[in-house]
């Protein structure tokens, strides 16, 4: 799916409501909240802060899918293209930090 057809996906889905959707900073806490649940799997995975016992067990790629729908919800309401936000970190990475990290030589 390309980035426009998931936006275009989730507006579908929320304009079948009377209020697409959430307030601005509703939507900040929403993909704050996705964030943390992120965290806390990541923190489950690597960290020191194991899954409780009686604790459900979280999928990062679950959590990692809550976190994007956030972000398309966030960017659509704002009516931001999230193609061309791309673009433009790419054009940040490939000129700006270009020097920034060490490349890989040829005989690696
Ligand atoms: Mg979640």
């Amino acid at each position: 799916m390309e980035i426009k057809d998931l936006q275009k996906a989730v507006d579908d889905w929320a304009n079948q409501f009377e209020k697409p959707y959430f307030e601005p900073l509703s939507m900040m806490a929403c993909l704050t909240e996705e964030v943390g649940e992120v965290a806390r799997v990541m923190n489950n995975l690597y960290g020191d802060k194991k899954k409780k016992g009686d604790e459900e067990e979280r999928h990062l790629e679950e959590e990692l899918g809550d976190l994007l729908f956030s972000i398309v919800c966030l960017a659509n309401s704002n009516k931001i293209s999230l193609e061309d936000a791309i673009t433009k970190k790419f054009e940040k990475i490939n000129k700006r930090d270009i020097n920034r990290w060490e490349h890989k030589t040829n005989n690696k």
